[in-house]
């Protein structure tokens, strides 16, 4: 179906981003819900758009990966992408909903299983997300997690140029991704979106970004220092957590990128392999239900 910006009524902001901005929408004919990413575009924003737009459509089958529907031309020339609407938000806001109280190991469990999901059916497709953290992790009711916004996200084509510029959020990129030239044509993008992972995970398990003091606004330079030559494993200590989830992270957060483990055999790692049954679905029930009673 062709779709047009005044089929939709605007209901609300659900976040901003770089150089856009993301409504709740509804269609007035049918009264389906969307959520509605408007980027205000120079040219090269505008490619960029396109560029996440190519990759949504190759993912449309995917049941982690935010499902896109449309390009909605706008009179004012800015692009305005028509996705699924997650009534969950991100995984951020729901931290930060909570007061950022750390989720529950079973919660944690459930969404890296899905996370792992929607990264390997990506990756399958030689697609790398590049900027994958809570704020583009994103969860509804029904305890579905999905990865969304693929600003900085590539479709590998051949071999990858390691001076290839990339951007991405900083606080989450892998050691190999701040110093490239060290490992040569070795650097491999799957393997940085594993570690971006861990990250993401471990900070849902700790309640705030793990690599450095609770409530701290980092530079540039702290945090390339924490992530190339902190042991960000060890962060996972500073909270009682299962032998599980600690060789779960140990797994994801590897400095060296060799060593990490796959999305593949992350899959099959104990703490997430079972996390599909009545449990993961009650705790993240939970989680949504608490956040709902404090809003
Ligand atoms: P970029 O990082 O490329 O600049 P962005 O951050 O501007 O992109 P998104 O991450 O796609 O854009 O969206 C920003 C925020 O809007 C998200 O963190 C999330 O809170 C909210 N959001 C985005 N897409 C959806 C969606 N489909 N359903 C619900 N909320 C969404
Ligand atoms: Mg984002």
């Amino acid at each position: 179906a062709e779709f047009r910006l005044s089929d939709f009524e605007k209901l609300r902001v659900l976040g901003h981003g770089n150089g856009g901005t993301v409504y709740k929408v509804r269609h007035r004919r049918t009264a389906a819900v969307y959520a509605l990413k408007v980027v205000h575009t120079d040219a090269a924003l505008r490619r960029q758009v396109y560029r996440e737009v190519d990759i949504l459509r190759r993912a449309a089958d995917s049941n982690h990966v935010v499902r896109f529907h449309a390009v909605v031309p706008t009179p004012s020339g800015d692009v305005a992408v028509l996705l699924e609407h997650m009534d969950g938000g991100s995984l951020d806001t729901l931290l930060r909903r909570r007061g950022c109280r750390p989720f529950s190991e079973p919660a944690v469990a459930a969404i890296a299983r899905q996370a792992l999901l929607g990264l390997a059916e990506l990756h399958s497709r030689n697609i790398v997300h590049r900027d994958i953290k809570p704020a583009n992790l994103l969860i509804n009711a029904a305890g579905e997690v999905k990865i969304a916004d693929f600003g900085v996200g590539k479709v590998l084509r051949r071999s990858l140029d390691p001076c290839d510029s990339y951007v991405g959020t900083c606080a989450y990129m892998s050691p190999e991704r701040f110093d490239p030239e060290s490992h040569g044509g070795d650097y491999d993008p799957y393997a940085a979106d594993v570690w971006s992972l861990g990250l993401a995970v471990l900070e849902l398990h700790r309640g705030h970004f793990p690599l450095l003091p609770e409530g701290a606004r980092p530079d540039w330079a702290t945090l390339m220092v924490a992530i190339c030559f902190g042991e960000a494993a060890q962060a996972v200590t500073e909270r009682a957590a299962s032998g599980e989830f600690r060789g779960f992270i140990e797994c994801c957060l590897q400095k060296e990128s060799g060593k990490r483990w796959s999305v593949a055999e992350l899959l099959g790692h104990p703490f997430v392999a079972g996390a599909d049954g009545a449990e993961s679905e009650r705790a993240l029930q939970d989680l949504l239900r608490e956040d709902s009673d404090e809003s």
